[in-house]
């Protein structure tokens, strides 16, 4: 059943807005993200840590238009990809050699244990692009470097930004096979300009880790708890600390995939490429990588427009 507690991501601000924060946790537009892939478990865990960490950075940036988080590497899962608009649609996709990860799962030292993100991916890349509403492109990169997803999302911060984060992320995965997959984070920054002008520096330091301190207090349990809002998850760890919840926005599953856009990518082939694309009854057929939406094509309609 449908939780209206989840899907989605509230901003908040602590100690006069000296930090500002961000906490997620994704229910139904995670399952509706997984259900459209049938993924080996260890690849849908990945992709739901992506997910729920595409949501704290879309949140910490200021745009309009789209947001776009994509893991690229040379291990058993090659990339991981998470789109985010900023009115609330979602999707993603990953892309693995399923006989690897296979492999290098029977060479685990540990039954029954889920790899890291960054493992499974190797040596590559976390970056992010944002599309405005003006087709304006800003891009982050960073090497995938770090034990887990969050140390190499905090590598970006540190080396890119220069902004002190603190970053936890959750993933609980289902023990049936159709039961419900859960993903979630918080995410704490200290933004200089933000305020906290009449703080001097040894108090910032000790309000910091007192912060950081109690975000690491939160446990997958009380995140993922049906009885508790992100309100009352916030009110819990900041109360004492001039808690203001300032925006709330929620996650839903939509692709942006279109026969159109297809046509439009099919054209940029040769005739004789499409001709060797066509099945035995002279179609060609495309699935979309993040719905699995299939669309069929005939050589004719795709070399109509072309004139
Ligand atoms: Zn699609």
């Amino acid at each position: 059943m449908a939780n209206k507690n989840f899907d989605e991501c509230a901003s908040f601000l602590i100690d006069n807005g000296l930090f500002v924060g961000r906490i997620c946790r994704l229910e139904n537009v995670l399952k509706t993200i997984i259900n459209k892939h049938g993924y080996m478990k260890n690849v849908s865990a990945a992709l739901s840590e992506t997910t729920a960490l595409a949501v704290l950075l879309a949140n910490a940036l200021k745009f309009e238009g789209l947001f776009t988080l994509q893991l690229q590497g040379n291990g058993p899962v090659s990339a991981i990809v998470v789109d985010v608009t900023s009115d609330g649609k979602m999707r993603a996709c990953a892309n693995y050699d399923k006989e690897r990860l296979q492999k290098a799962f029977a060479l685990r030292k540990n039954e029954g244990e889920i790899e890291a993100t960054p493992h499974l991916l190797g040596e590559g890349t976390l970056a992010f692009t944002i599309d405005d509403s003006n087709n304006n492109y800003h891009q982050g990169v960073v090497e995938l470097q770090g034990k887990t997803l969050e140390e190499c999302a905090l590598r970006y911060f540190k080396q890119s930004e220069q902004i002190d984060t603190v970053l936890k992320l959750f993933v609980s995965i289902p023990e049936e096979e159709n039961g419900d997959w859960k993903a979630g984070g918080i995410m704490l920054q200290r933004i200089p300009e933000l305020g906290g002008k009449n703080i001097n520096t040894e108090n910032i330091d000790e309000l910091r880790n007192e912060a950081a301190m109690l975000l690491n207090t939160l446990t997958a349990e009380e995140l993922f708890s049906e009885q508790l809002t992100l309100g009352e998850i916030l009110h819990r760890l900041y109360h004492a600390n001039g808690l203001n919840v300032t925006k709330d926005n929620r996650y839903e599953f939509q692709c942006r995939c279109s026969r159109e856009k297809l046509l439009k990518t099919l054209r940029g082939f040769s005739e004789e490429d499409l001709a060797a694309m066509l099945d035995e009854n002279s179609k060609i057929t495309a699935q979309c990588g993040f719905c699995s939406e299939t669309y069929e094509f005939t050589i004719p309609e795709i070399m109509q427009k072309l004139n």
